[in-house]
């Protein structure tokens, strides 16, 4: 039987919600991916502590959340690679490990499809993993017209048909921060494993001024 593949889903997770969690195991099922591995990103230099916690404690709260959930997993690769997380070195990691022929996807909310032309060797990273999408709420019309600077009209209409009718959950990292900093309760939002080891930490307590401002670590 062929291998069914991997897919990988990258992020700050500052912190891991259940909106990814919902939307990875949502991926893995639609694909019927043997494994959907969930990769933090290492601490982009140029963001501050107090927005984006460490690399460690993001991929501790990552760990946290799949403990015991068959299938899902969290790589450190990003974490203990020197330089910028490119998940075009990522993925040409996990390509070297499973071989040309085996399936892998990278996944995507659908926030970020419009970005991709800004992605390190984006149009080598489409012919190297098939790139999936998420749909998000507020995101449900594309431009993808800016994609055309550096991909093919081939190479984006494969982008297009990977968009997968996943649930549309309206959680984001931002919001769970912004609540921590104004002292609401993130319950029902992360796992309650992540809910404690964000209280017992003390993380994103302290937000800059501009707390509702998007994190956006380097690709
Ligand atoms: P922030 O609010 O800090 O920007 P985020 O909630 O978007 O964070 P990230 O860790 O930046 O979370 O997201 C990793 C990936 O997951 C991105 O591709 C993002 O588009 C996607 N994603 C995150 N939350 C959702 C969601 N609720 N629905 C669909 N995709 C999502």
């Amino acid at each position: 039987m062929a291998d069914p593949g991997i897919a990988l889903f990258g992020g700050s997770f500052n912190p891991i919600h259940h909106g990814h969690l919902i939307i990875a195991r949502a991926v893995a099922e639609r694909l019927g991916v043997s494994r959907m591995v969930l990769v933090p990103s290492a601490l982009p230099p140029h963001k501050r502590a107090s927005e984006l916690a460490s690399a460690m404690d993001r991929l501790e709260m990552a760990r946290l959340a799949v403990a015991d959930e068959v299938g899902l997993d969290v790589s450190d690769v990003e974490v203990y690679r020197e330089g910028p997380s490119y998940t075009f070195l990522t993925v040409e990691h996990y390509r070297r490990l499973l071989g040309p022929d085996v399936p892998l996807y990278w996944v995507i909310g659908g926030d970020t499809l419009p970005e991709l032309h800004t992605w390190y060797r984006i149009s080598e990273l489409v012919e190297q993993c098939r790139i999936v999408t998420a749909v998000r709420p507020g995101y449900e019309e594309l431009d993808l017209s800016p994609l055309g600077r550096v991909l093919s009209a081939g190479q984006i209409d494969r982008l297009r048909e990977g968009i997968l009718p996943t649930p549309l959950i309206d959680i984001s990292a931002t919001q769970i921060r912004r609540r921590i900093g104004e002292g609401r309760s993130i319950r029902y939002l992360v796992p309650e494993a992540v809910r404690e080891y964000i209280e017992s930490r003390g993380l994103y307590r302290e937000l800059p001024a501009a707390a509702g401002a998007k994190s956006r670590p380097t690709h």
